[in-house]
């Protein structure tokens, strides 16, 4: 495919101009970063599971009547996306206590939580993405509050179904940070949909029977097989059964997209991790 021109470059994604008006091609890098960037490293074949889990997440979130930004997925590390308005939030949905929660509050990590709580963080880099209220978001007019109530009901309706479709497959799921964006049906109506990715980079995910952490802690907390763990997760959803055991950077040929397929004629010829 011939690359396109770069609209932004995230930490783990890049978005580039998309075939047609309205559209983006989301590219899901192997770069692994935590603690604002201050940890980096390179995961190989990170983006290609990436890719996968979230096109299939956003599939059956589509199904469900959940609108997203997802299209159709292109290749290994492409996904062709409706091109939407950021809404400059990070909306965490957490079921049990951990991570930042555990921190702040004193909780310990593990404790079921006494109902769903989501929270809201103002999405700036520089500042840390601080938490922010419903008071600070339509002050500063990042959402109205009819903005806000859509992306609770949203984010609650994808909290029931993520729940039970990993737990369906022996995986509790702890938490996860969700990304809104607006479509502008016309001047003045706009509608909000889900947007980024939903990923083990982006929930918490541990085993049901021995709390074993499938998602990106592995990498903030050096606890080792984060590929490993992410494709274990691929492997229960029922996608990408094999992974080829050298996944190039940017490589997107037939070849390479077949080796990722499990009934691609290259499947034989891959190494399986499991
Ligand atoms: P915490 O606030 O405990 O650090 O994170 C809560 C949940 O949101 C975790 O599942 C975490 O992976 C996700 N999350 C929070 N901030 C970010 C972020 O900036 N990027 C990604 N990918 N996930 C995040």
């Amino acid at each position: 495919m011939t690359r396109r021109k770069k609209i932004y470059e995230g930490k783990a994604k890049i978005l580039y101009e998309g075939p047609e008006p309205g559209t983006l091609i989301q590219y899901f890098k192997d770069d692994a970063t935590a603690f604002n960037a201050q940890k980096k490293a390179v995961l190989e074949g990170k983006g290609v599971i990436n890719n996968r889990i979230s096109e299939f997440i956003m599939t059956r979130l589509n199904a469900m009547g959940i609108a997203n930004h997802f299209i159709r997925r292109l290749n290994l590390r492409e996904q062709l996306i409706k091109e939407v308005e950021i809404i400059p939030l990070e909306v965490v949905v957490r079921n049990v206590a951990a991570g930042s929660m555990s921190t702040r509050l004193g909780i310990p990590e593990g404790q079921v939580l006494p109902r769903s709580i989501i929270e809201f963080y103002y999405k700036d880099d520089k500042l840390g993405d601080p938490m922010v209220t419903e008071e600070h978001i339509t002050a500063f007019n990042w959402a109205t509050t009819q903005d806000i109530d859509d992306i609770l009901a949203m984010a609650l309706r994808v909290n029931d179904y993520l729940s039970g479709m990993f737990g369906a497959v022996g995986i509790t799921l702890v938490d996860f940070k969700l990304e809104f964006g607006r479509i502008w049906e016309n001047d003045d109506f706009a509608r909000i949909i889900l947007a980024d990715e939903i990923s083990p980079d982006s929930c918490r995910l541990w085993d049901a029977q021995t709390n074993e952490k499938l998602d990106k802690d592995r990498f903030r907390r050096d606890l080792g097989n984060v590929i490993e763990s992410y494709t274990e997760v691929a492997r229960r959803l029922g996608i990408m059964k094999e992974m080829p055991t050298v996944i190039q950077g940017g490589q997107t040929g037939d070849k390479a997209e077949k080796a990722a397929e499990p009934d691609g004629e290259a499947a034989s010829n891959v190494s399986k991790l499991h």
